[in-house]
């Protein structure tokens, strides 16, 4: 018998989980492990709370969970709890799927004033996330800025849009809703060093702007290039390129009727955050694009900014004992292969791009390694050795079926347009298993 810990229950971790009981069948076991009670990862905190189509992929994971030779065990940190030399010793092979959950720095003057967020911390503040539950992000301005142009920047700009009819069906956290029917905010800034040609918003993410209720886009067309120069672009790019410029013509008559405006603010580069404990403003600098890198002109201006929302990507949290790349911001790694008998896969291999179902290959990819580098079963404790240790630090060890328990919980209370109501708090989901 094979015993692979897989650490973190995302879709690298879930799909990881499926490659191994695909190749190996009845003669493996796989356990499972995330820091907090509840599985599913970016999923449940990333993935954006009016996108409930995409988060039905967990109907996949779960049909992998629920095989008897797979476990969840929620509320096991590793790196804390568990070294990860002590699963080493336990366990044939450790995967690494803890996914990027840590924000990357803006590195400029006034990045820790109040008021400005990174995305990590932002998106879990209206997703639930335990760590950022009670971040409460002050919306009383009337100017936010959101920096960077990819699929996340375009995730808070249409949260803090949104009416409340607009996250029917959603499963937005109540404070976080409370918090945003209350917000003053009426001029959202998505701010790109580079130009409309560099952006990284998919097609259909950035329609959705195109479709809000009380919010229009506003694009300048000057920013524009030749659109005889779209040709030249991959499709899925010019697709959002066509989207950018049908919001630059939006007439000004039929923008104004709304009380928000979206606005791009291309070659602009943050330099400075400008406050007096809290933020006030963006000291921004013009830039133009040569070989595809943005390029200071000199030339600088302020934009005023209550909020501030940088969702510039994000990095893989280090765990003792695992080589890192500071660099790169992930486990050093070839391929998926930290050592022989340590791997890591999904975002915590190649860093925080792709979608969802990048990861599935990854997973099968590793799992084939690990078949590579022993060919057979290195005699593991495994699963019963992991108990015998939880046993005796007192771990509080949830399961699976302890997660259904929850979600049950967290479905019996939800607003009647939502489809559940997530706790927030460790503590209240141990307590509702
Ligand atoms: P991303 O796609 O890599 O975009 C990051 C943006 O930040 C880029 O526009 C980048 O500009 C900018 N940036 C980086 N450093 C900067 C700096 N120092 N100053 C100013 N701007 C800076 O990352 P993401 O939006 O975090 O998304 C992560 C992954 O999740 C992506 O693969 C994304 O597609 C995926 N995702 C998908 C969905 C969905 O499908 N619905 C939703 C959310 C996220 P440069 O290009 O100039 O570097």
């Amino acid at each position: 018998m094979r015993h692979i810990a897989i650490v973190g229950s995302g879709p690298a971790g879930y799909y990881t989980a499926e490659a191994a009981q695909k190749l190996w069948g009845e003669d493996v076991c796989i356990d499972i492990f995330d820091m907090l009670p509840v599985p599913y990862g970016l999923i449940r905190f990333g993935v954006a709370p009016d996108h409930q189509s995409i988060k039905g992929v967990t109907r996949r994971y779960e049909q992998t969970a629920l095989c008897g030779n797979v476990r969840f065990l929620g509320n096991v940190k590793v790196g804390e709890d568990v070294a990860i030399g002590e699963l080493q010793e336990l366990y044939d092979a450790v995967v690494l799927a803890t996914g990027a959950p840590r924000d990357r720095e803006l590195g400029i003057p006034g990045d820790h004033l109040g008021n400005v967020f990174g995305s990590a911390a932002f998106v879990g503040w209206y997703n639930g996330h335990p760590e950022f539950a009670a971040l409460s992000p002050d919306l009383s301005g009337q100017t936010a800025v959101v920096i960077g142009m990819g699929n996340v920047a375009l995730d808070v700009a249409r949260i803090l849009a949104k009416t409340r009819e607009e996250f029917a069906g959603s499963d937005i956290v109540a404070h976080a809703l409370d918090a945003l029917m209350a917000s003053r905010i009426r001029r959202i800034v998505i701010l790109g060093r580079r130009g409309p040609h560099q952006i990284m918003m998919t097609p259909k993410e950035l329609g959705e702007l195109g479709q809000l209720s009380r919010a229009a886009p506003y694009v300048d067309p000057r920013d524009l290039p030749d659109a005889a120069e779209d040709a030249l672009l991959e499709p899925g790019i010019r697709k959002s390129v066509a989207h950018l410029r049908s919001f630059a013509a939006i007439p000004e008559s039929i923008r104004g009727e709304l009380p928000l405006e979206v606005e791009f603010d291309f070659f602009a580069a943050p330099r400075g955050l400008v406050g007096d404990g809290r933020v006030r403003a963006l000291s921004v600098e013009r830039t133009r694009v040569e070989a595809g890198r943005a390029v200071g002109t000199g030339t600088f201006y302020e934009i005023p900014a209550d909020l501030v929302v940088s969702c510039i990507g994000y990095q893989t949290s280090p765990i003792a004992g695992v080589p890192f790349d500071e660099r790169a911001g992930r486990f050093a790694n070839d391929e998926g292969r930290i050592l022989p008998g340590l791997y890591c896969v999904g975002w915590a291999r190649r860093g925080p791009s792709g979608t969802i179902g990048t990861n599935r290959p990854d997973g099968f990819g590793v799992v084939d390694m690990i078949a590579e580098d022993f060919p057979s079963s290195r005699g593991k404790a495994g699963r019963e050795g992991f108990d015998a240790l939880a046993a005796r630090r007192g771990l509080e060890v949830v399961s699976f079926d302890d997660w259904k328990r929850i979600e049950e919980a967290e479905q019996a209370r939800a607003r009647s347009d939502a489809p559940r109501e997530k706790f927030v708090d460790v503590e209240e989901m141990i307590r509702a298993r």
